[in-house]
């Protein structure tokens, strides 16, 4: 950890493969943060500032705005945080929560890091965190337009056949299919005036994707990492991203000096370029987001 006093810095995205449209809501969602970093100096309560936003814009595939599975009425979300002062906390398929990114930062105060399902949607009623808003439309066009791609001949998530939902469909109801694949996950980076970095990062989950299934999102090392000379953050299909364990082997690279921008075109060009895959990154001076498709996002220094 550095002492020497250095700028704060924030990095947020809206996901890989997400329309650019809606880029303001990572503008305002990097500013609130920044705002966050002047009140009490700290990167994690500022990467959850801007991850809270995010998930209640409803624009984003996380919080409010998460995709709903295949059946048309469940949603789970999975949420990590993780800062240099020892904080870590995820929440992986959890249902009925409003803000998931806060619900992971609870977790980082239990004696677990992760906690899952039912057990973590328990956990969100102990410690009173309200319950998820009403499903909007906008989220019901989303499942519809998914259904569609699946009952196309064209893979709903690339490199998948579109059969396999079916074949190991695992809703209580059955798959109705009708008459893209939602990637637009949240995340935030923040690197703190006293040299301390933190990572938030929240999710409905890549769609299609059957009842159950993590992506990276909340998985250490892969959809997130912050250690000593930065923090961290993935997006894209999370069954491609733990693969690489991307976000700390891009971490690695930063350790061992990589300049920033580097490091975050490199850990991109791990993916076949049909796979919308992205990261945003801080490191001791730099702050940076690379992906290889659009990606709306927003990085601000402290003046
Ligand atoms: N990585 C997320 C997941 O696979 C999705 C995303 O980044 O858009 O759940």
């Amino acid at each position: 950890m550095s002492n020497t006093p250095q700028a704060g810095a924030v990095v947020v995205h809206g996901g890989a493969g997400a329309s650019r449209e809606h880029e303001d809501g990572c503008v305002l969602a990097a500013r609130r943060a920044l705002a966050q970093l002047e009140v009490n100096g700290d990167a994690l309560d500022a990467a959850i500032v801007a991850v809270t936003t995010l998930e209640d814009d409803g624009r984003f595939n996380a919080g409010s705005g998460s995709v709903l599975g295949l059946d048309g009425a469940t949603i789970e979300m999975d949420a990590s945080i993780m800062d240099t002062r020892g904080r870590l906390g995820a929440i992986a398929a959890v249902q009925s929560v409003k803000n998931p990114v806060q619900l992971a930062r609870a977790v980082a105060d239990t004696p677990h890091w992760l906690l899952a399902g039912e057990g973590a949607q328990r956990f969100a009623r102990a410690i009173g965190m309200p319950a998820s808003e009403p499903v909007s439309e906008r989220q019901r066009a989303a499942h519809r337009k998914i259904l569609s791609q699946l009952a196309g001949s064209v893979p709903a998530m690339p490199g998948v056949n579109n059969n396999l939902f079916d074949r190991f469909w695992n809703y209580n109801t059955p798959l109705n299919l009708p008459e893209g694949s939602a990637c637009d996950t949240v995340g935030a980076v923040v690197r703190g005036a006293d040299g301390h970095f933190a990572v938030a990062c929240s999710t409905g989950g890549s769609a299609p994707k059957l009842l159950g299934r993590v992506g990276d999102t909340p998985i250490i090392g892969s959809g997130f990492y912050a250690g000593p000379e930065g923090a961290v953050a993935a997006t894209g299909i999370g069954e491609h991203i733990v693969r690489h364990l991307l976000a700390r082997t891009v971490y690695g690279w930063i350790a061992d000096g990589m300049p920033l921008a580097q490091a975050l075109q490199r850990g991109v060009d791990l993916f076949d370029p049909s796979i919308a895959g992205g990261l945003i990154a801080v490191s001791r001076n730099d702050a940076a987001a690379c992906s290889n498709s659009d990606m709306p996002h927003s990085r601000m220094v402290q003046r």
